[in-house]
């Protein structure tokens, strides 16, 4: 398969000159545009590393809080000092327990009902909202899959049942999920290692598009970045649609208001840094549901394969992490200034903007195909062309305008400001709340130079031409 993209590197591909101007011919490698077939040195040890921390660096920050009421140094100055062994730290984390297996089995039980069994009937009311069945993108190996897109339904029916829950039935208590928090942490690394497990055997096994599927060679990286690209059981059970949105993405929510209701129980009220960090989230999940169609020719779903960065991510480290300003503030209940509460939302709601506006602008380029206005012109752009791994040539254009020729990743910035903004509504008593925007900055740039370098392999030479004509990535004038 390797040597026959290989083959198709020395093509000869028309490419077409920018705007749609005059074409020209050239010998130019087509390039391979999916993850990547061979692991050096530096990917294989980052993979290696994280597969040996990422667990552990989950459970530090969950654990400070149960034990050190978030304090990150404390820990540390204990075990340095004698006073705590890593042992010690870890006979006071509560263990597993068998309700919170039952509670995450109803759980992710419950997901996959609404994933599968209720197809969406939202699109039918809601103008404007892209539900039911929608194409995903073309593959590196020319396919395009079908999707039900129903996430929105699924997380309205969710959010619904816990309200009821919470006003009427009293079946359980809203601090449910808090008072698990450590107990849950097991049962979803247990479903983490299963799925990942399950898709790198399946994918020697039962694949579903064997075209799609690469092997590395190392067993490490194939296991971590992944082998299918997109793994489903029977037509409409995909992994990475169903790993991604839910049950990570809806508990987000939930998991937020587990925590609000946490701080009612115990201090008789909800401090407005709470109601920041839950309002500020739950616009960005819903934006995520709102969107799900859109969500499908993100990189998530348009590139990645899906191994252990995507299966255990999105099991255990979205659920926990995503949410530790407000597991902080069950801790430290803080109260903000009027004056520093509006900051914040202010950070948060302008971040979203820049977020969601430039999602939707290239989003709305792409489906019109540049036959559209962004911010009130017919937008600029370069004309490219590829070929996929079957040697077929597709063209595409990459816009130059509206955000886009600002600089090339300005989504990453709206979103780092929206996540800037949930750390500094938990105050600066310590650093815990802000692990999240360290994070995200290494994710996102890490993504953005991922990104950039599958691009310039697919759109060679258009690539090159389009960072030129667009020369910054996430800040203007500096990177
Ligand atoms: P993008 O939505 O930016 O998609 C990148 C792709 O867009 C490129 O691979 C290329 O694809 C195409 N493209 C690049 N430049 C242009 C252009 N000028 N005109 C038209 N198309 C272009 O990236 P992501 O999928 O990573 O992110 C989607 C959103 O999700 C972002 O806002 C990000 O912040 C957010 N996100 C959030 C995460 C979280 O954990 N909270 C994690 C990851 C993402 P093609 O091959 O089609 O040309």
């Amino acid at each position: 398969m390797s040597s026959a993209v290989a083959m198709e590197a020395t093509r000869r591909r028309q490419r077409l000159s920018s705007n749609g101007g005059a074409s020209e011919t050239t010998e130019e490698p087509a390039g391979q545009w999916g993850r990547a077939w061979e692991v050096d040195w530096f990917s294989l040890s980052a993979v290696i590393l994280l597969l040996c921390t990422a667990p552990f660096l989950v459970f530090f920050f969950v654990m400070v809080c149960d034990q050190y009421q978030c304090s990150v140094s404390q820990p540390l100055v204990e075990l340095y000092s004698g006073e705590a062994t890593l042992r010690s730290i870890w006979e006071k984390a509560p263990s597993f327990t068998w309700t919170a297996a039952q509670i995450y089995t109803v759980w992710v039980s419950f997901q996959v009902v609404l994933y599968m069994c209720v197809p969406d009937i939202t699109h039918k009311f809601l103008p404007g909202y892209a539900g039911g069945v929608q194409d995903g993108a073309r593959t590196p190996a020319g396919l395009i899959n079908k999707y039900e897109i129903n996430g929105l339904q699924s997380w309205l029916i969710t959010h619904a049942l816990w309200y009821a829950n919470a006003q009427y039935f009293h079946w359980f208590s809203p601090t449910i999920i808090f008072d698990n928090w450590i107990p849950l942490l097991w049962c979803t690394n247990i479903l983490g290692y299963v799925v990942s497990t399950f898709a790198f055997v399946k994918a020697y096994l039962f694949p579903t598009n064997a075209e799609d599927c690469k092997f590395t060679g190392n067993v490490f990286y194939n296991y971590m970045m992944g082998i299918e690209f997109n793994p489903r059981i029977g037509k409409w059970f995909d992994f990475k649609l169903f790993f991604n949105g839910r049950p990570g993405i809806v508990a987000w929510t939930l998991i937020n208001l587990s925590y609000a209701a946490k701080q009612q129980e115990l201090y008789g009220y909800v401090t407005n840094s709470m109601i920041l960090v839950n309002v500020l989230q739950a616009i960005y999940v819903l934006d995520f549901f709102w969107n799900e169609a859109w969500y499908l020719k993100t990189i998530d779903i348009c590139h990645d394969h899906f191994g252990w960065y995507l299966g255990w991510g999105d099991c255990v480290w979205l659920p926990f992490l995503y949410t530790l300003q407000g597991l902080y503030l069950v801790y430290n209940p803080v109260q903000l200034s009027t004056t520093h509460a509006a900051a914040v939302l202010l950070l948060g709601l302008v971040g979203y903007y820049v977020f969601r506006s430039t999602n939707h602008q290239k989003d709305l380029f792409r489906r019109t195909e540049g036959k559209c206005s962004v911010w009130g012109k017919k937008p600029t752009f370069i004309e490219c062309a590829y070929r996929s791994g079957d040697g077929s040539l597709h063209h595409s254009k990459l816009m130059t305008s509206g955000f886009w020729g600002v600089a090339r990743h300005l989504n990453y910035t709206g979103d780092l400001m929206g996540s800037l903004a949930y750390c500094a509504a938990c105050g600066f008593g310590h650093i815990h709340p802000y692990f999240y925007i360290v994070y995200m900055t290494i994710l996102l740039v890490h993504r953005c130079v991922r990104d950039e370098h599958r691009c310039s392999s697919k759109y060679g030479k258009d690539w090159k031409r389009y960072t030129d004509a667009v020369p910054y990535r996430l800040l203007p004038g500096i990177f």
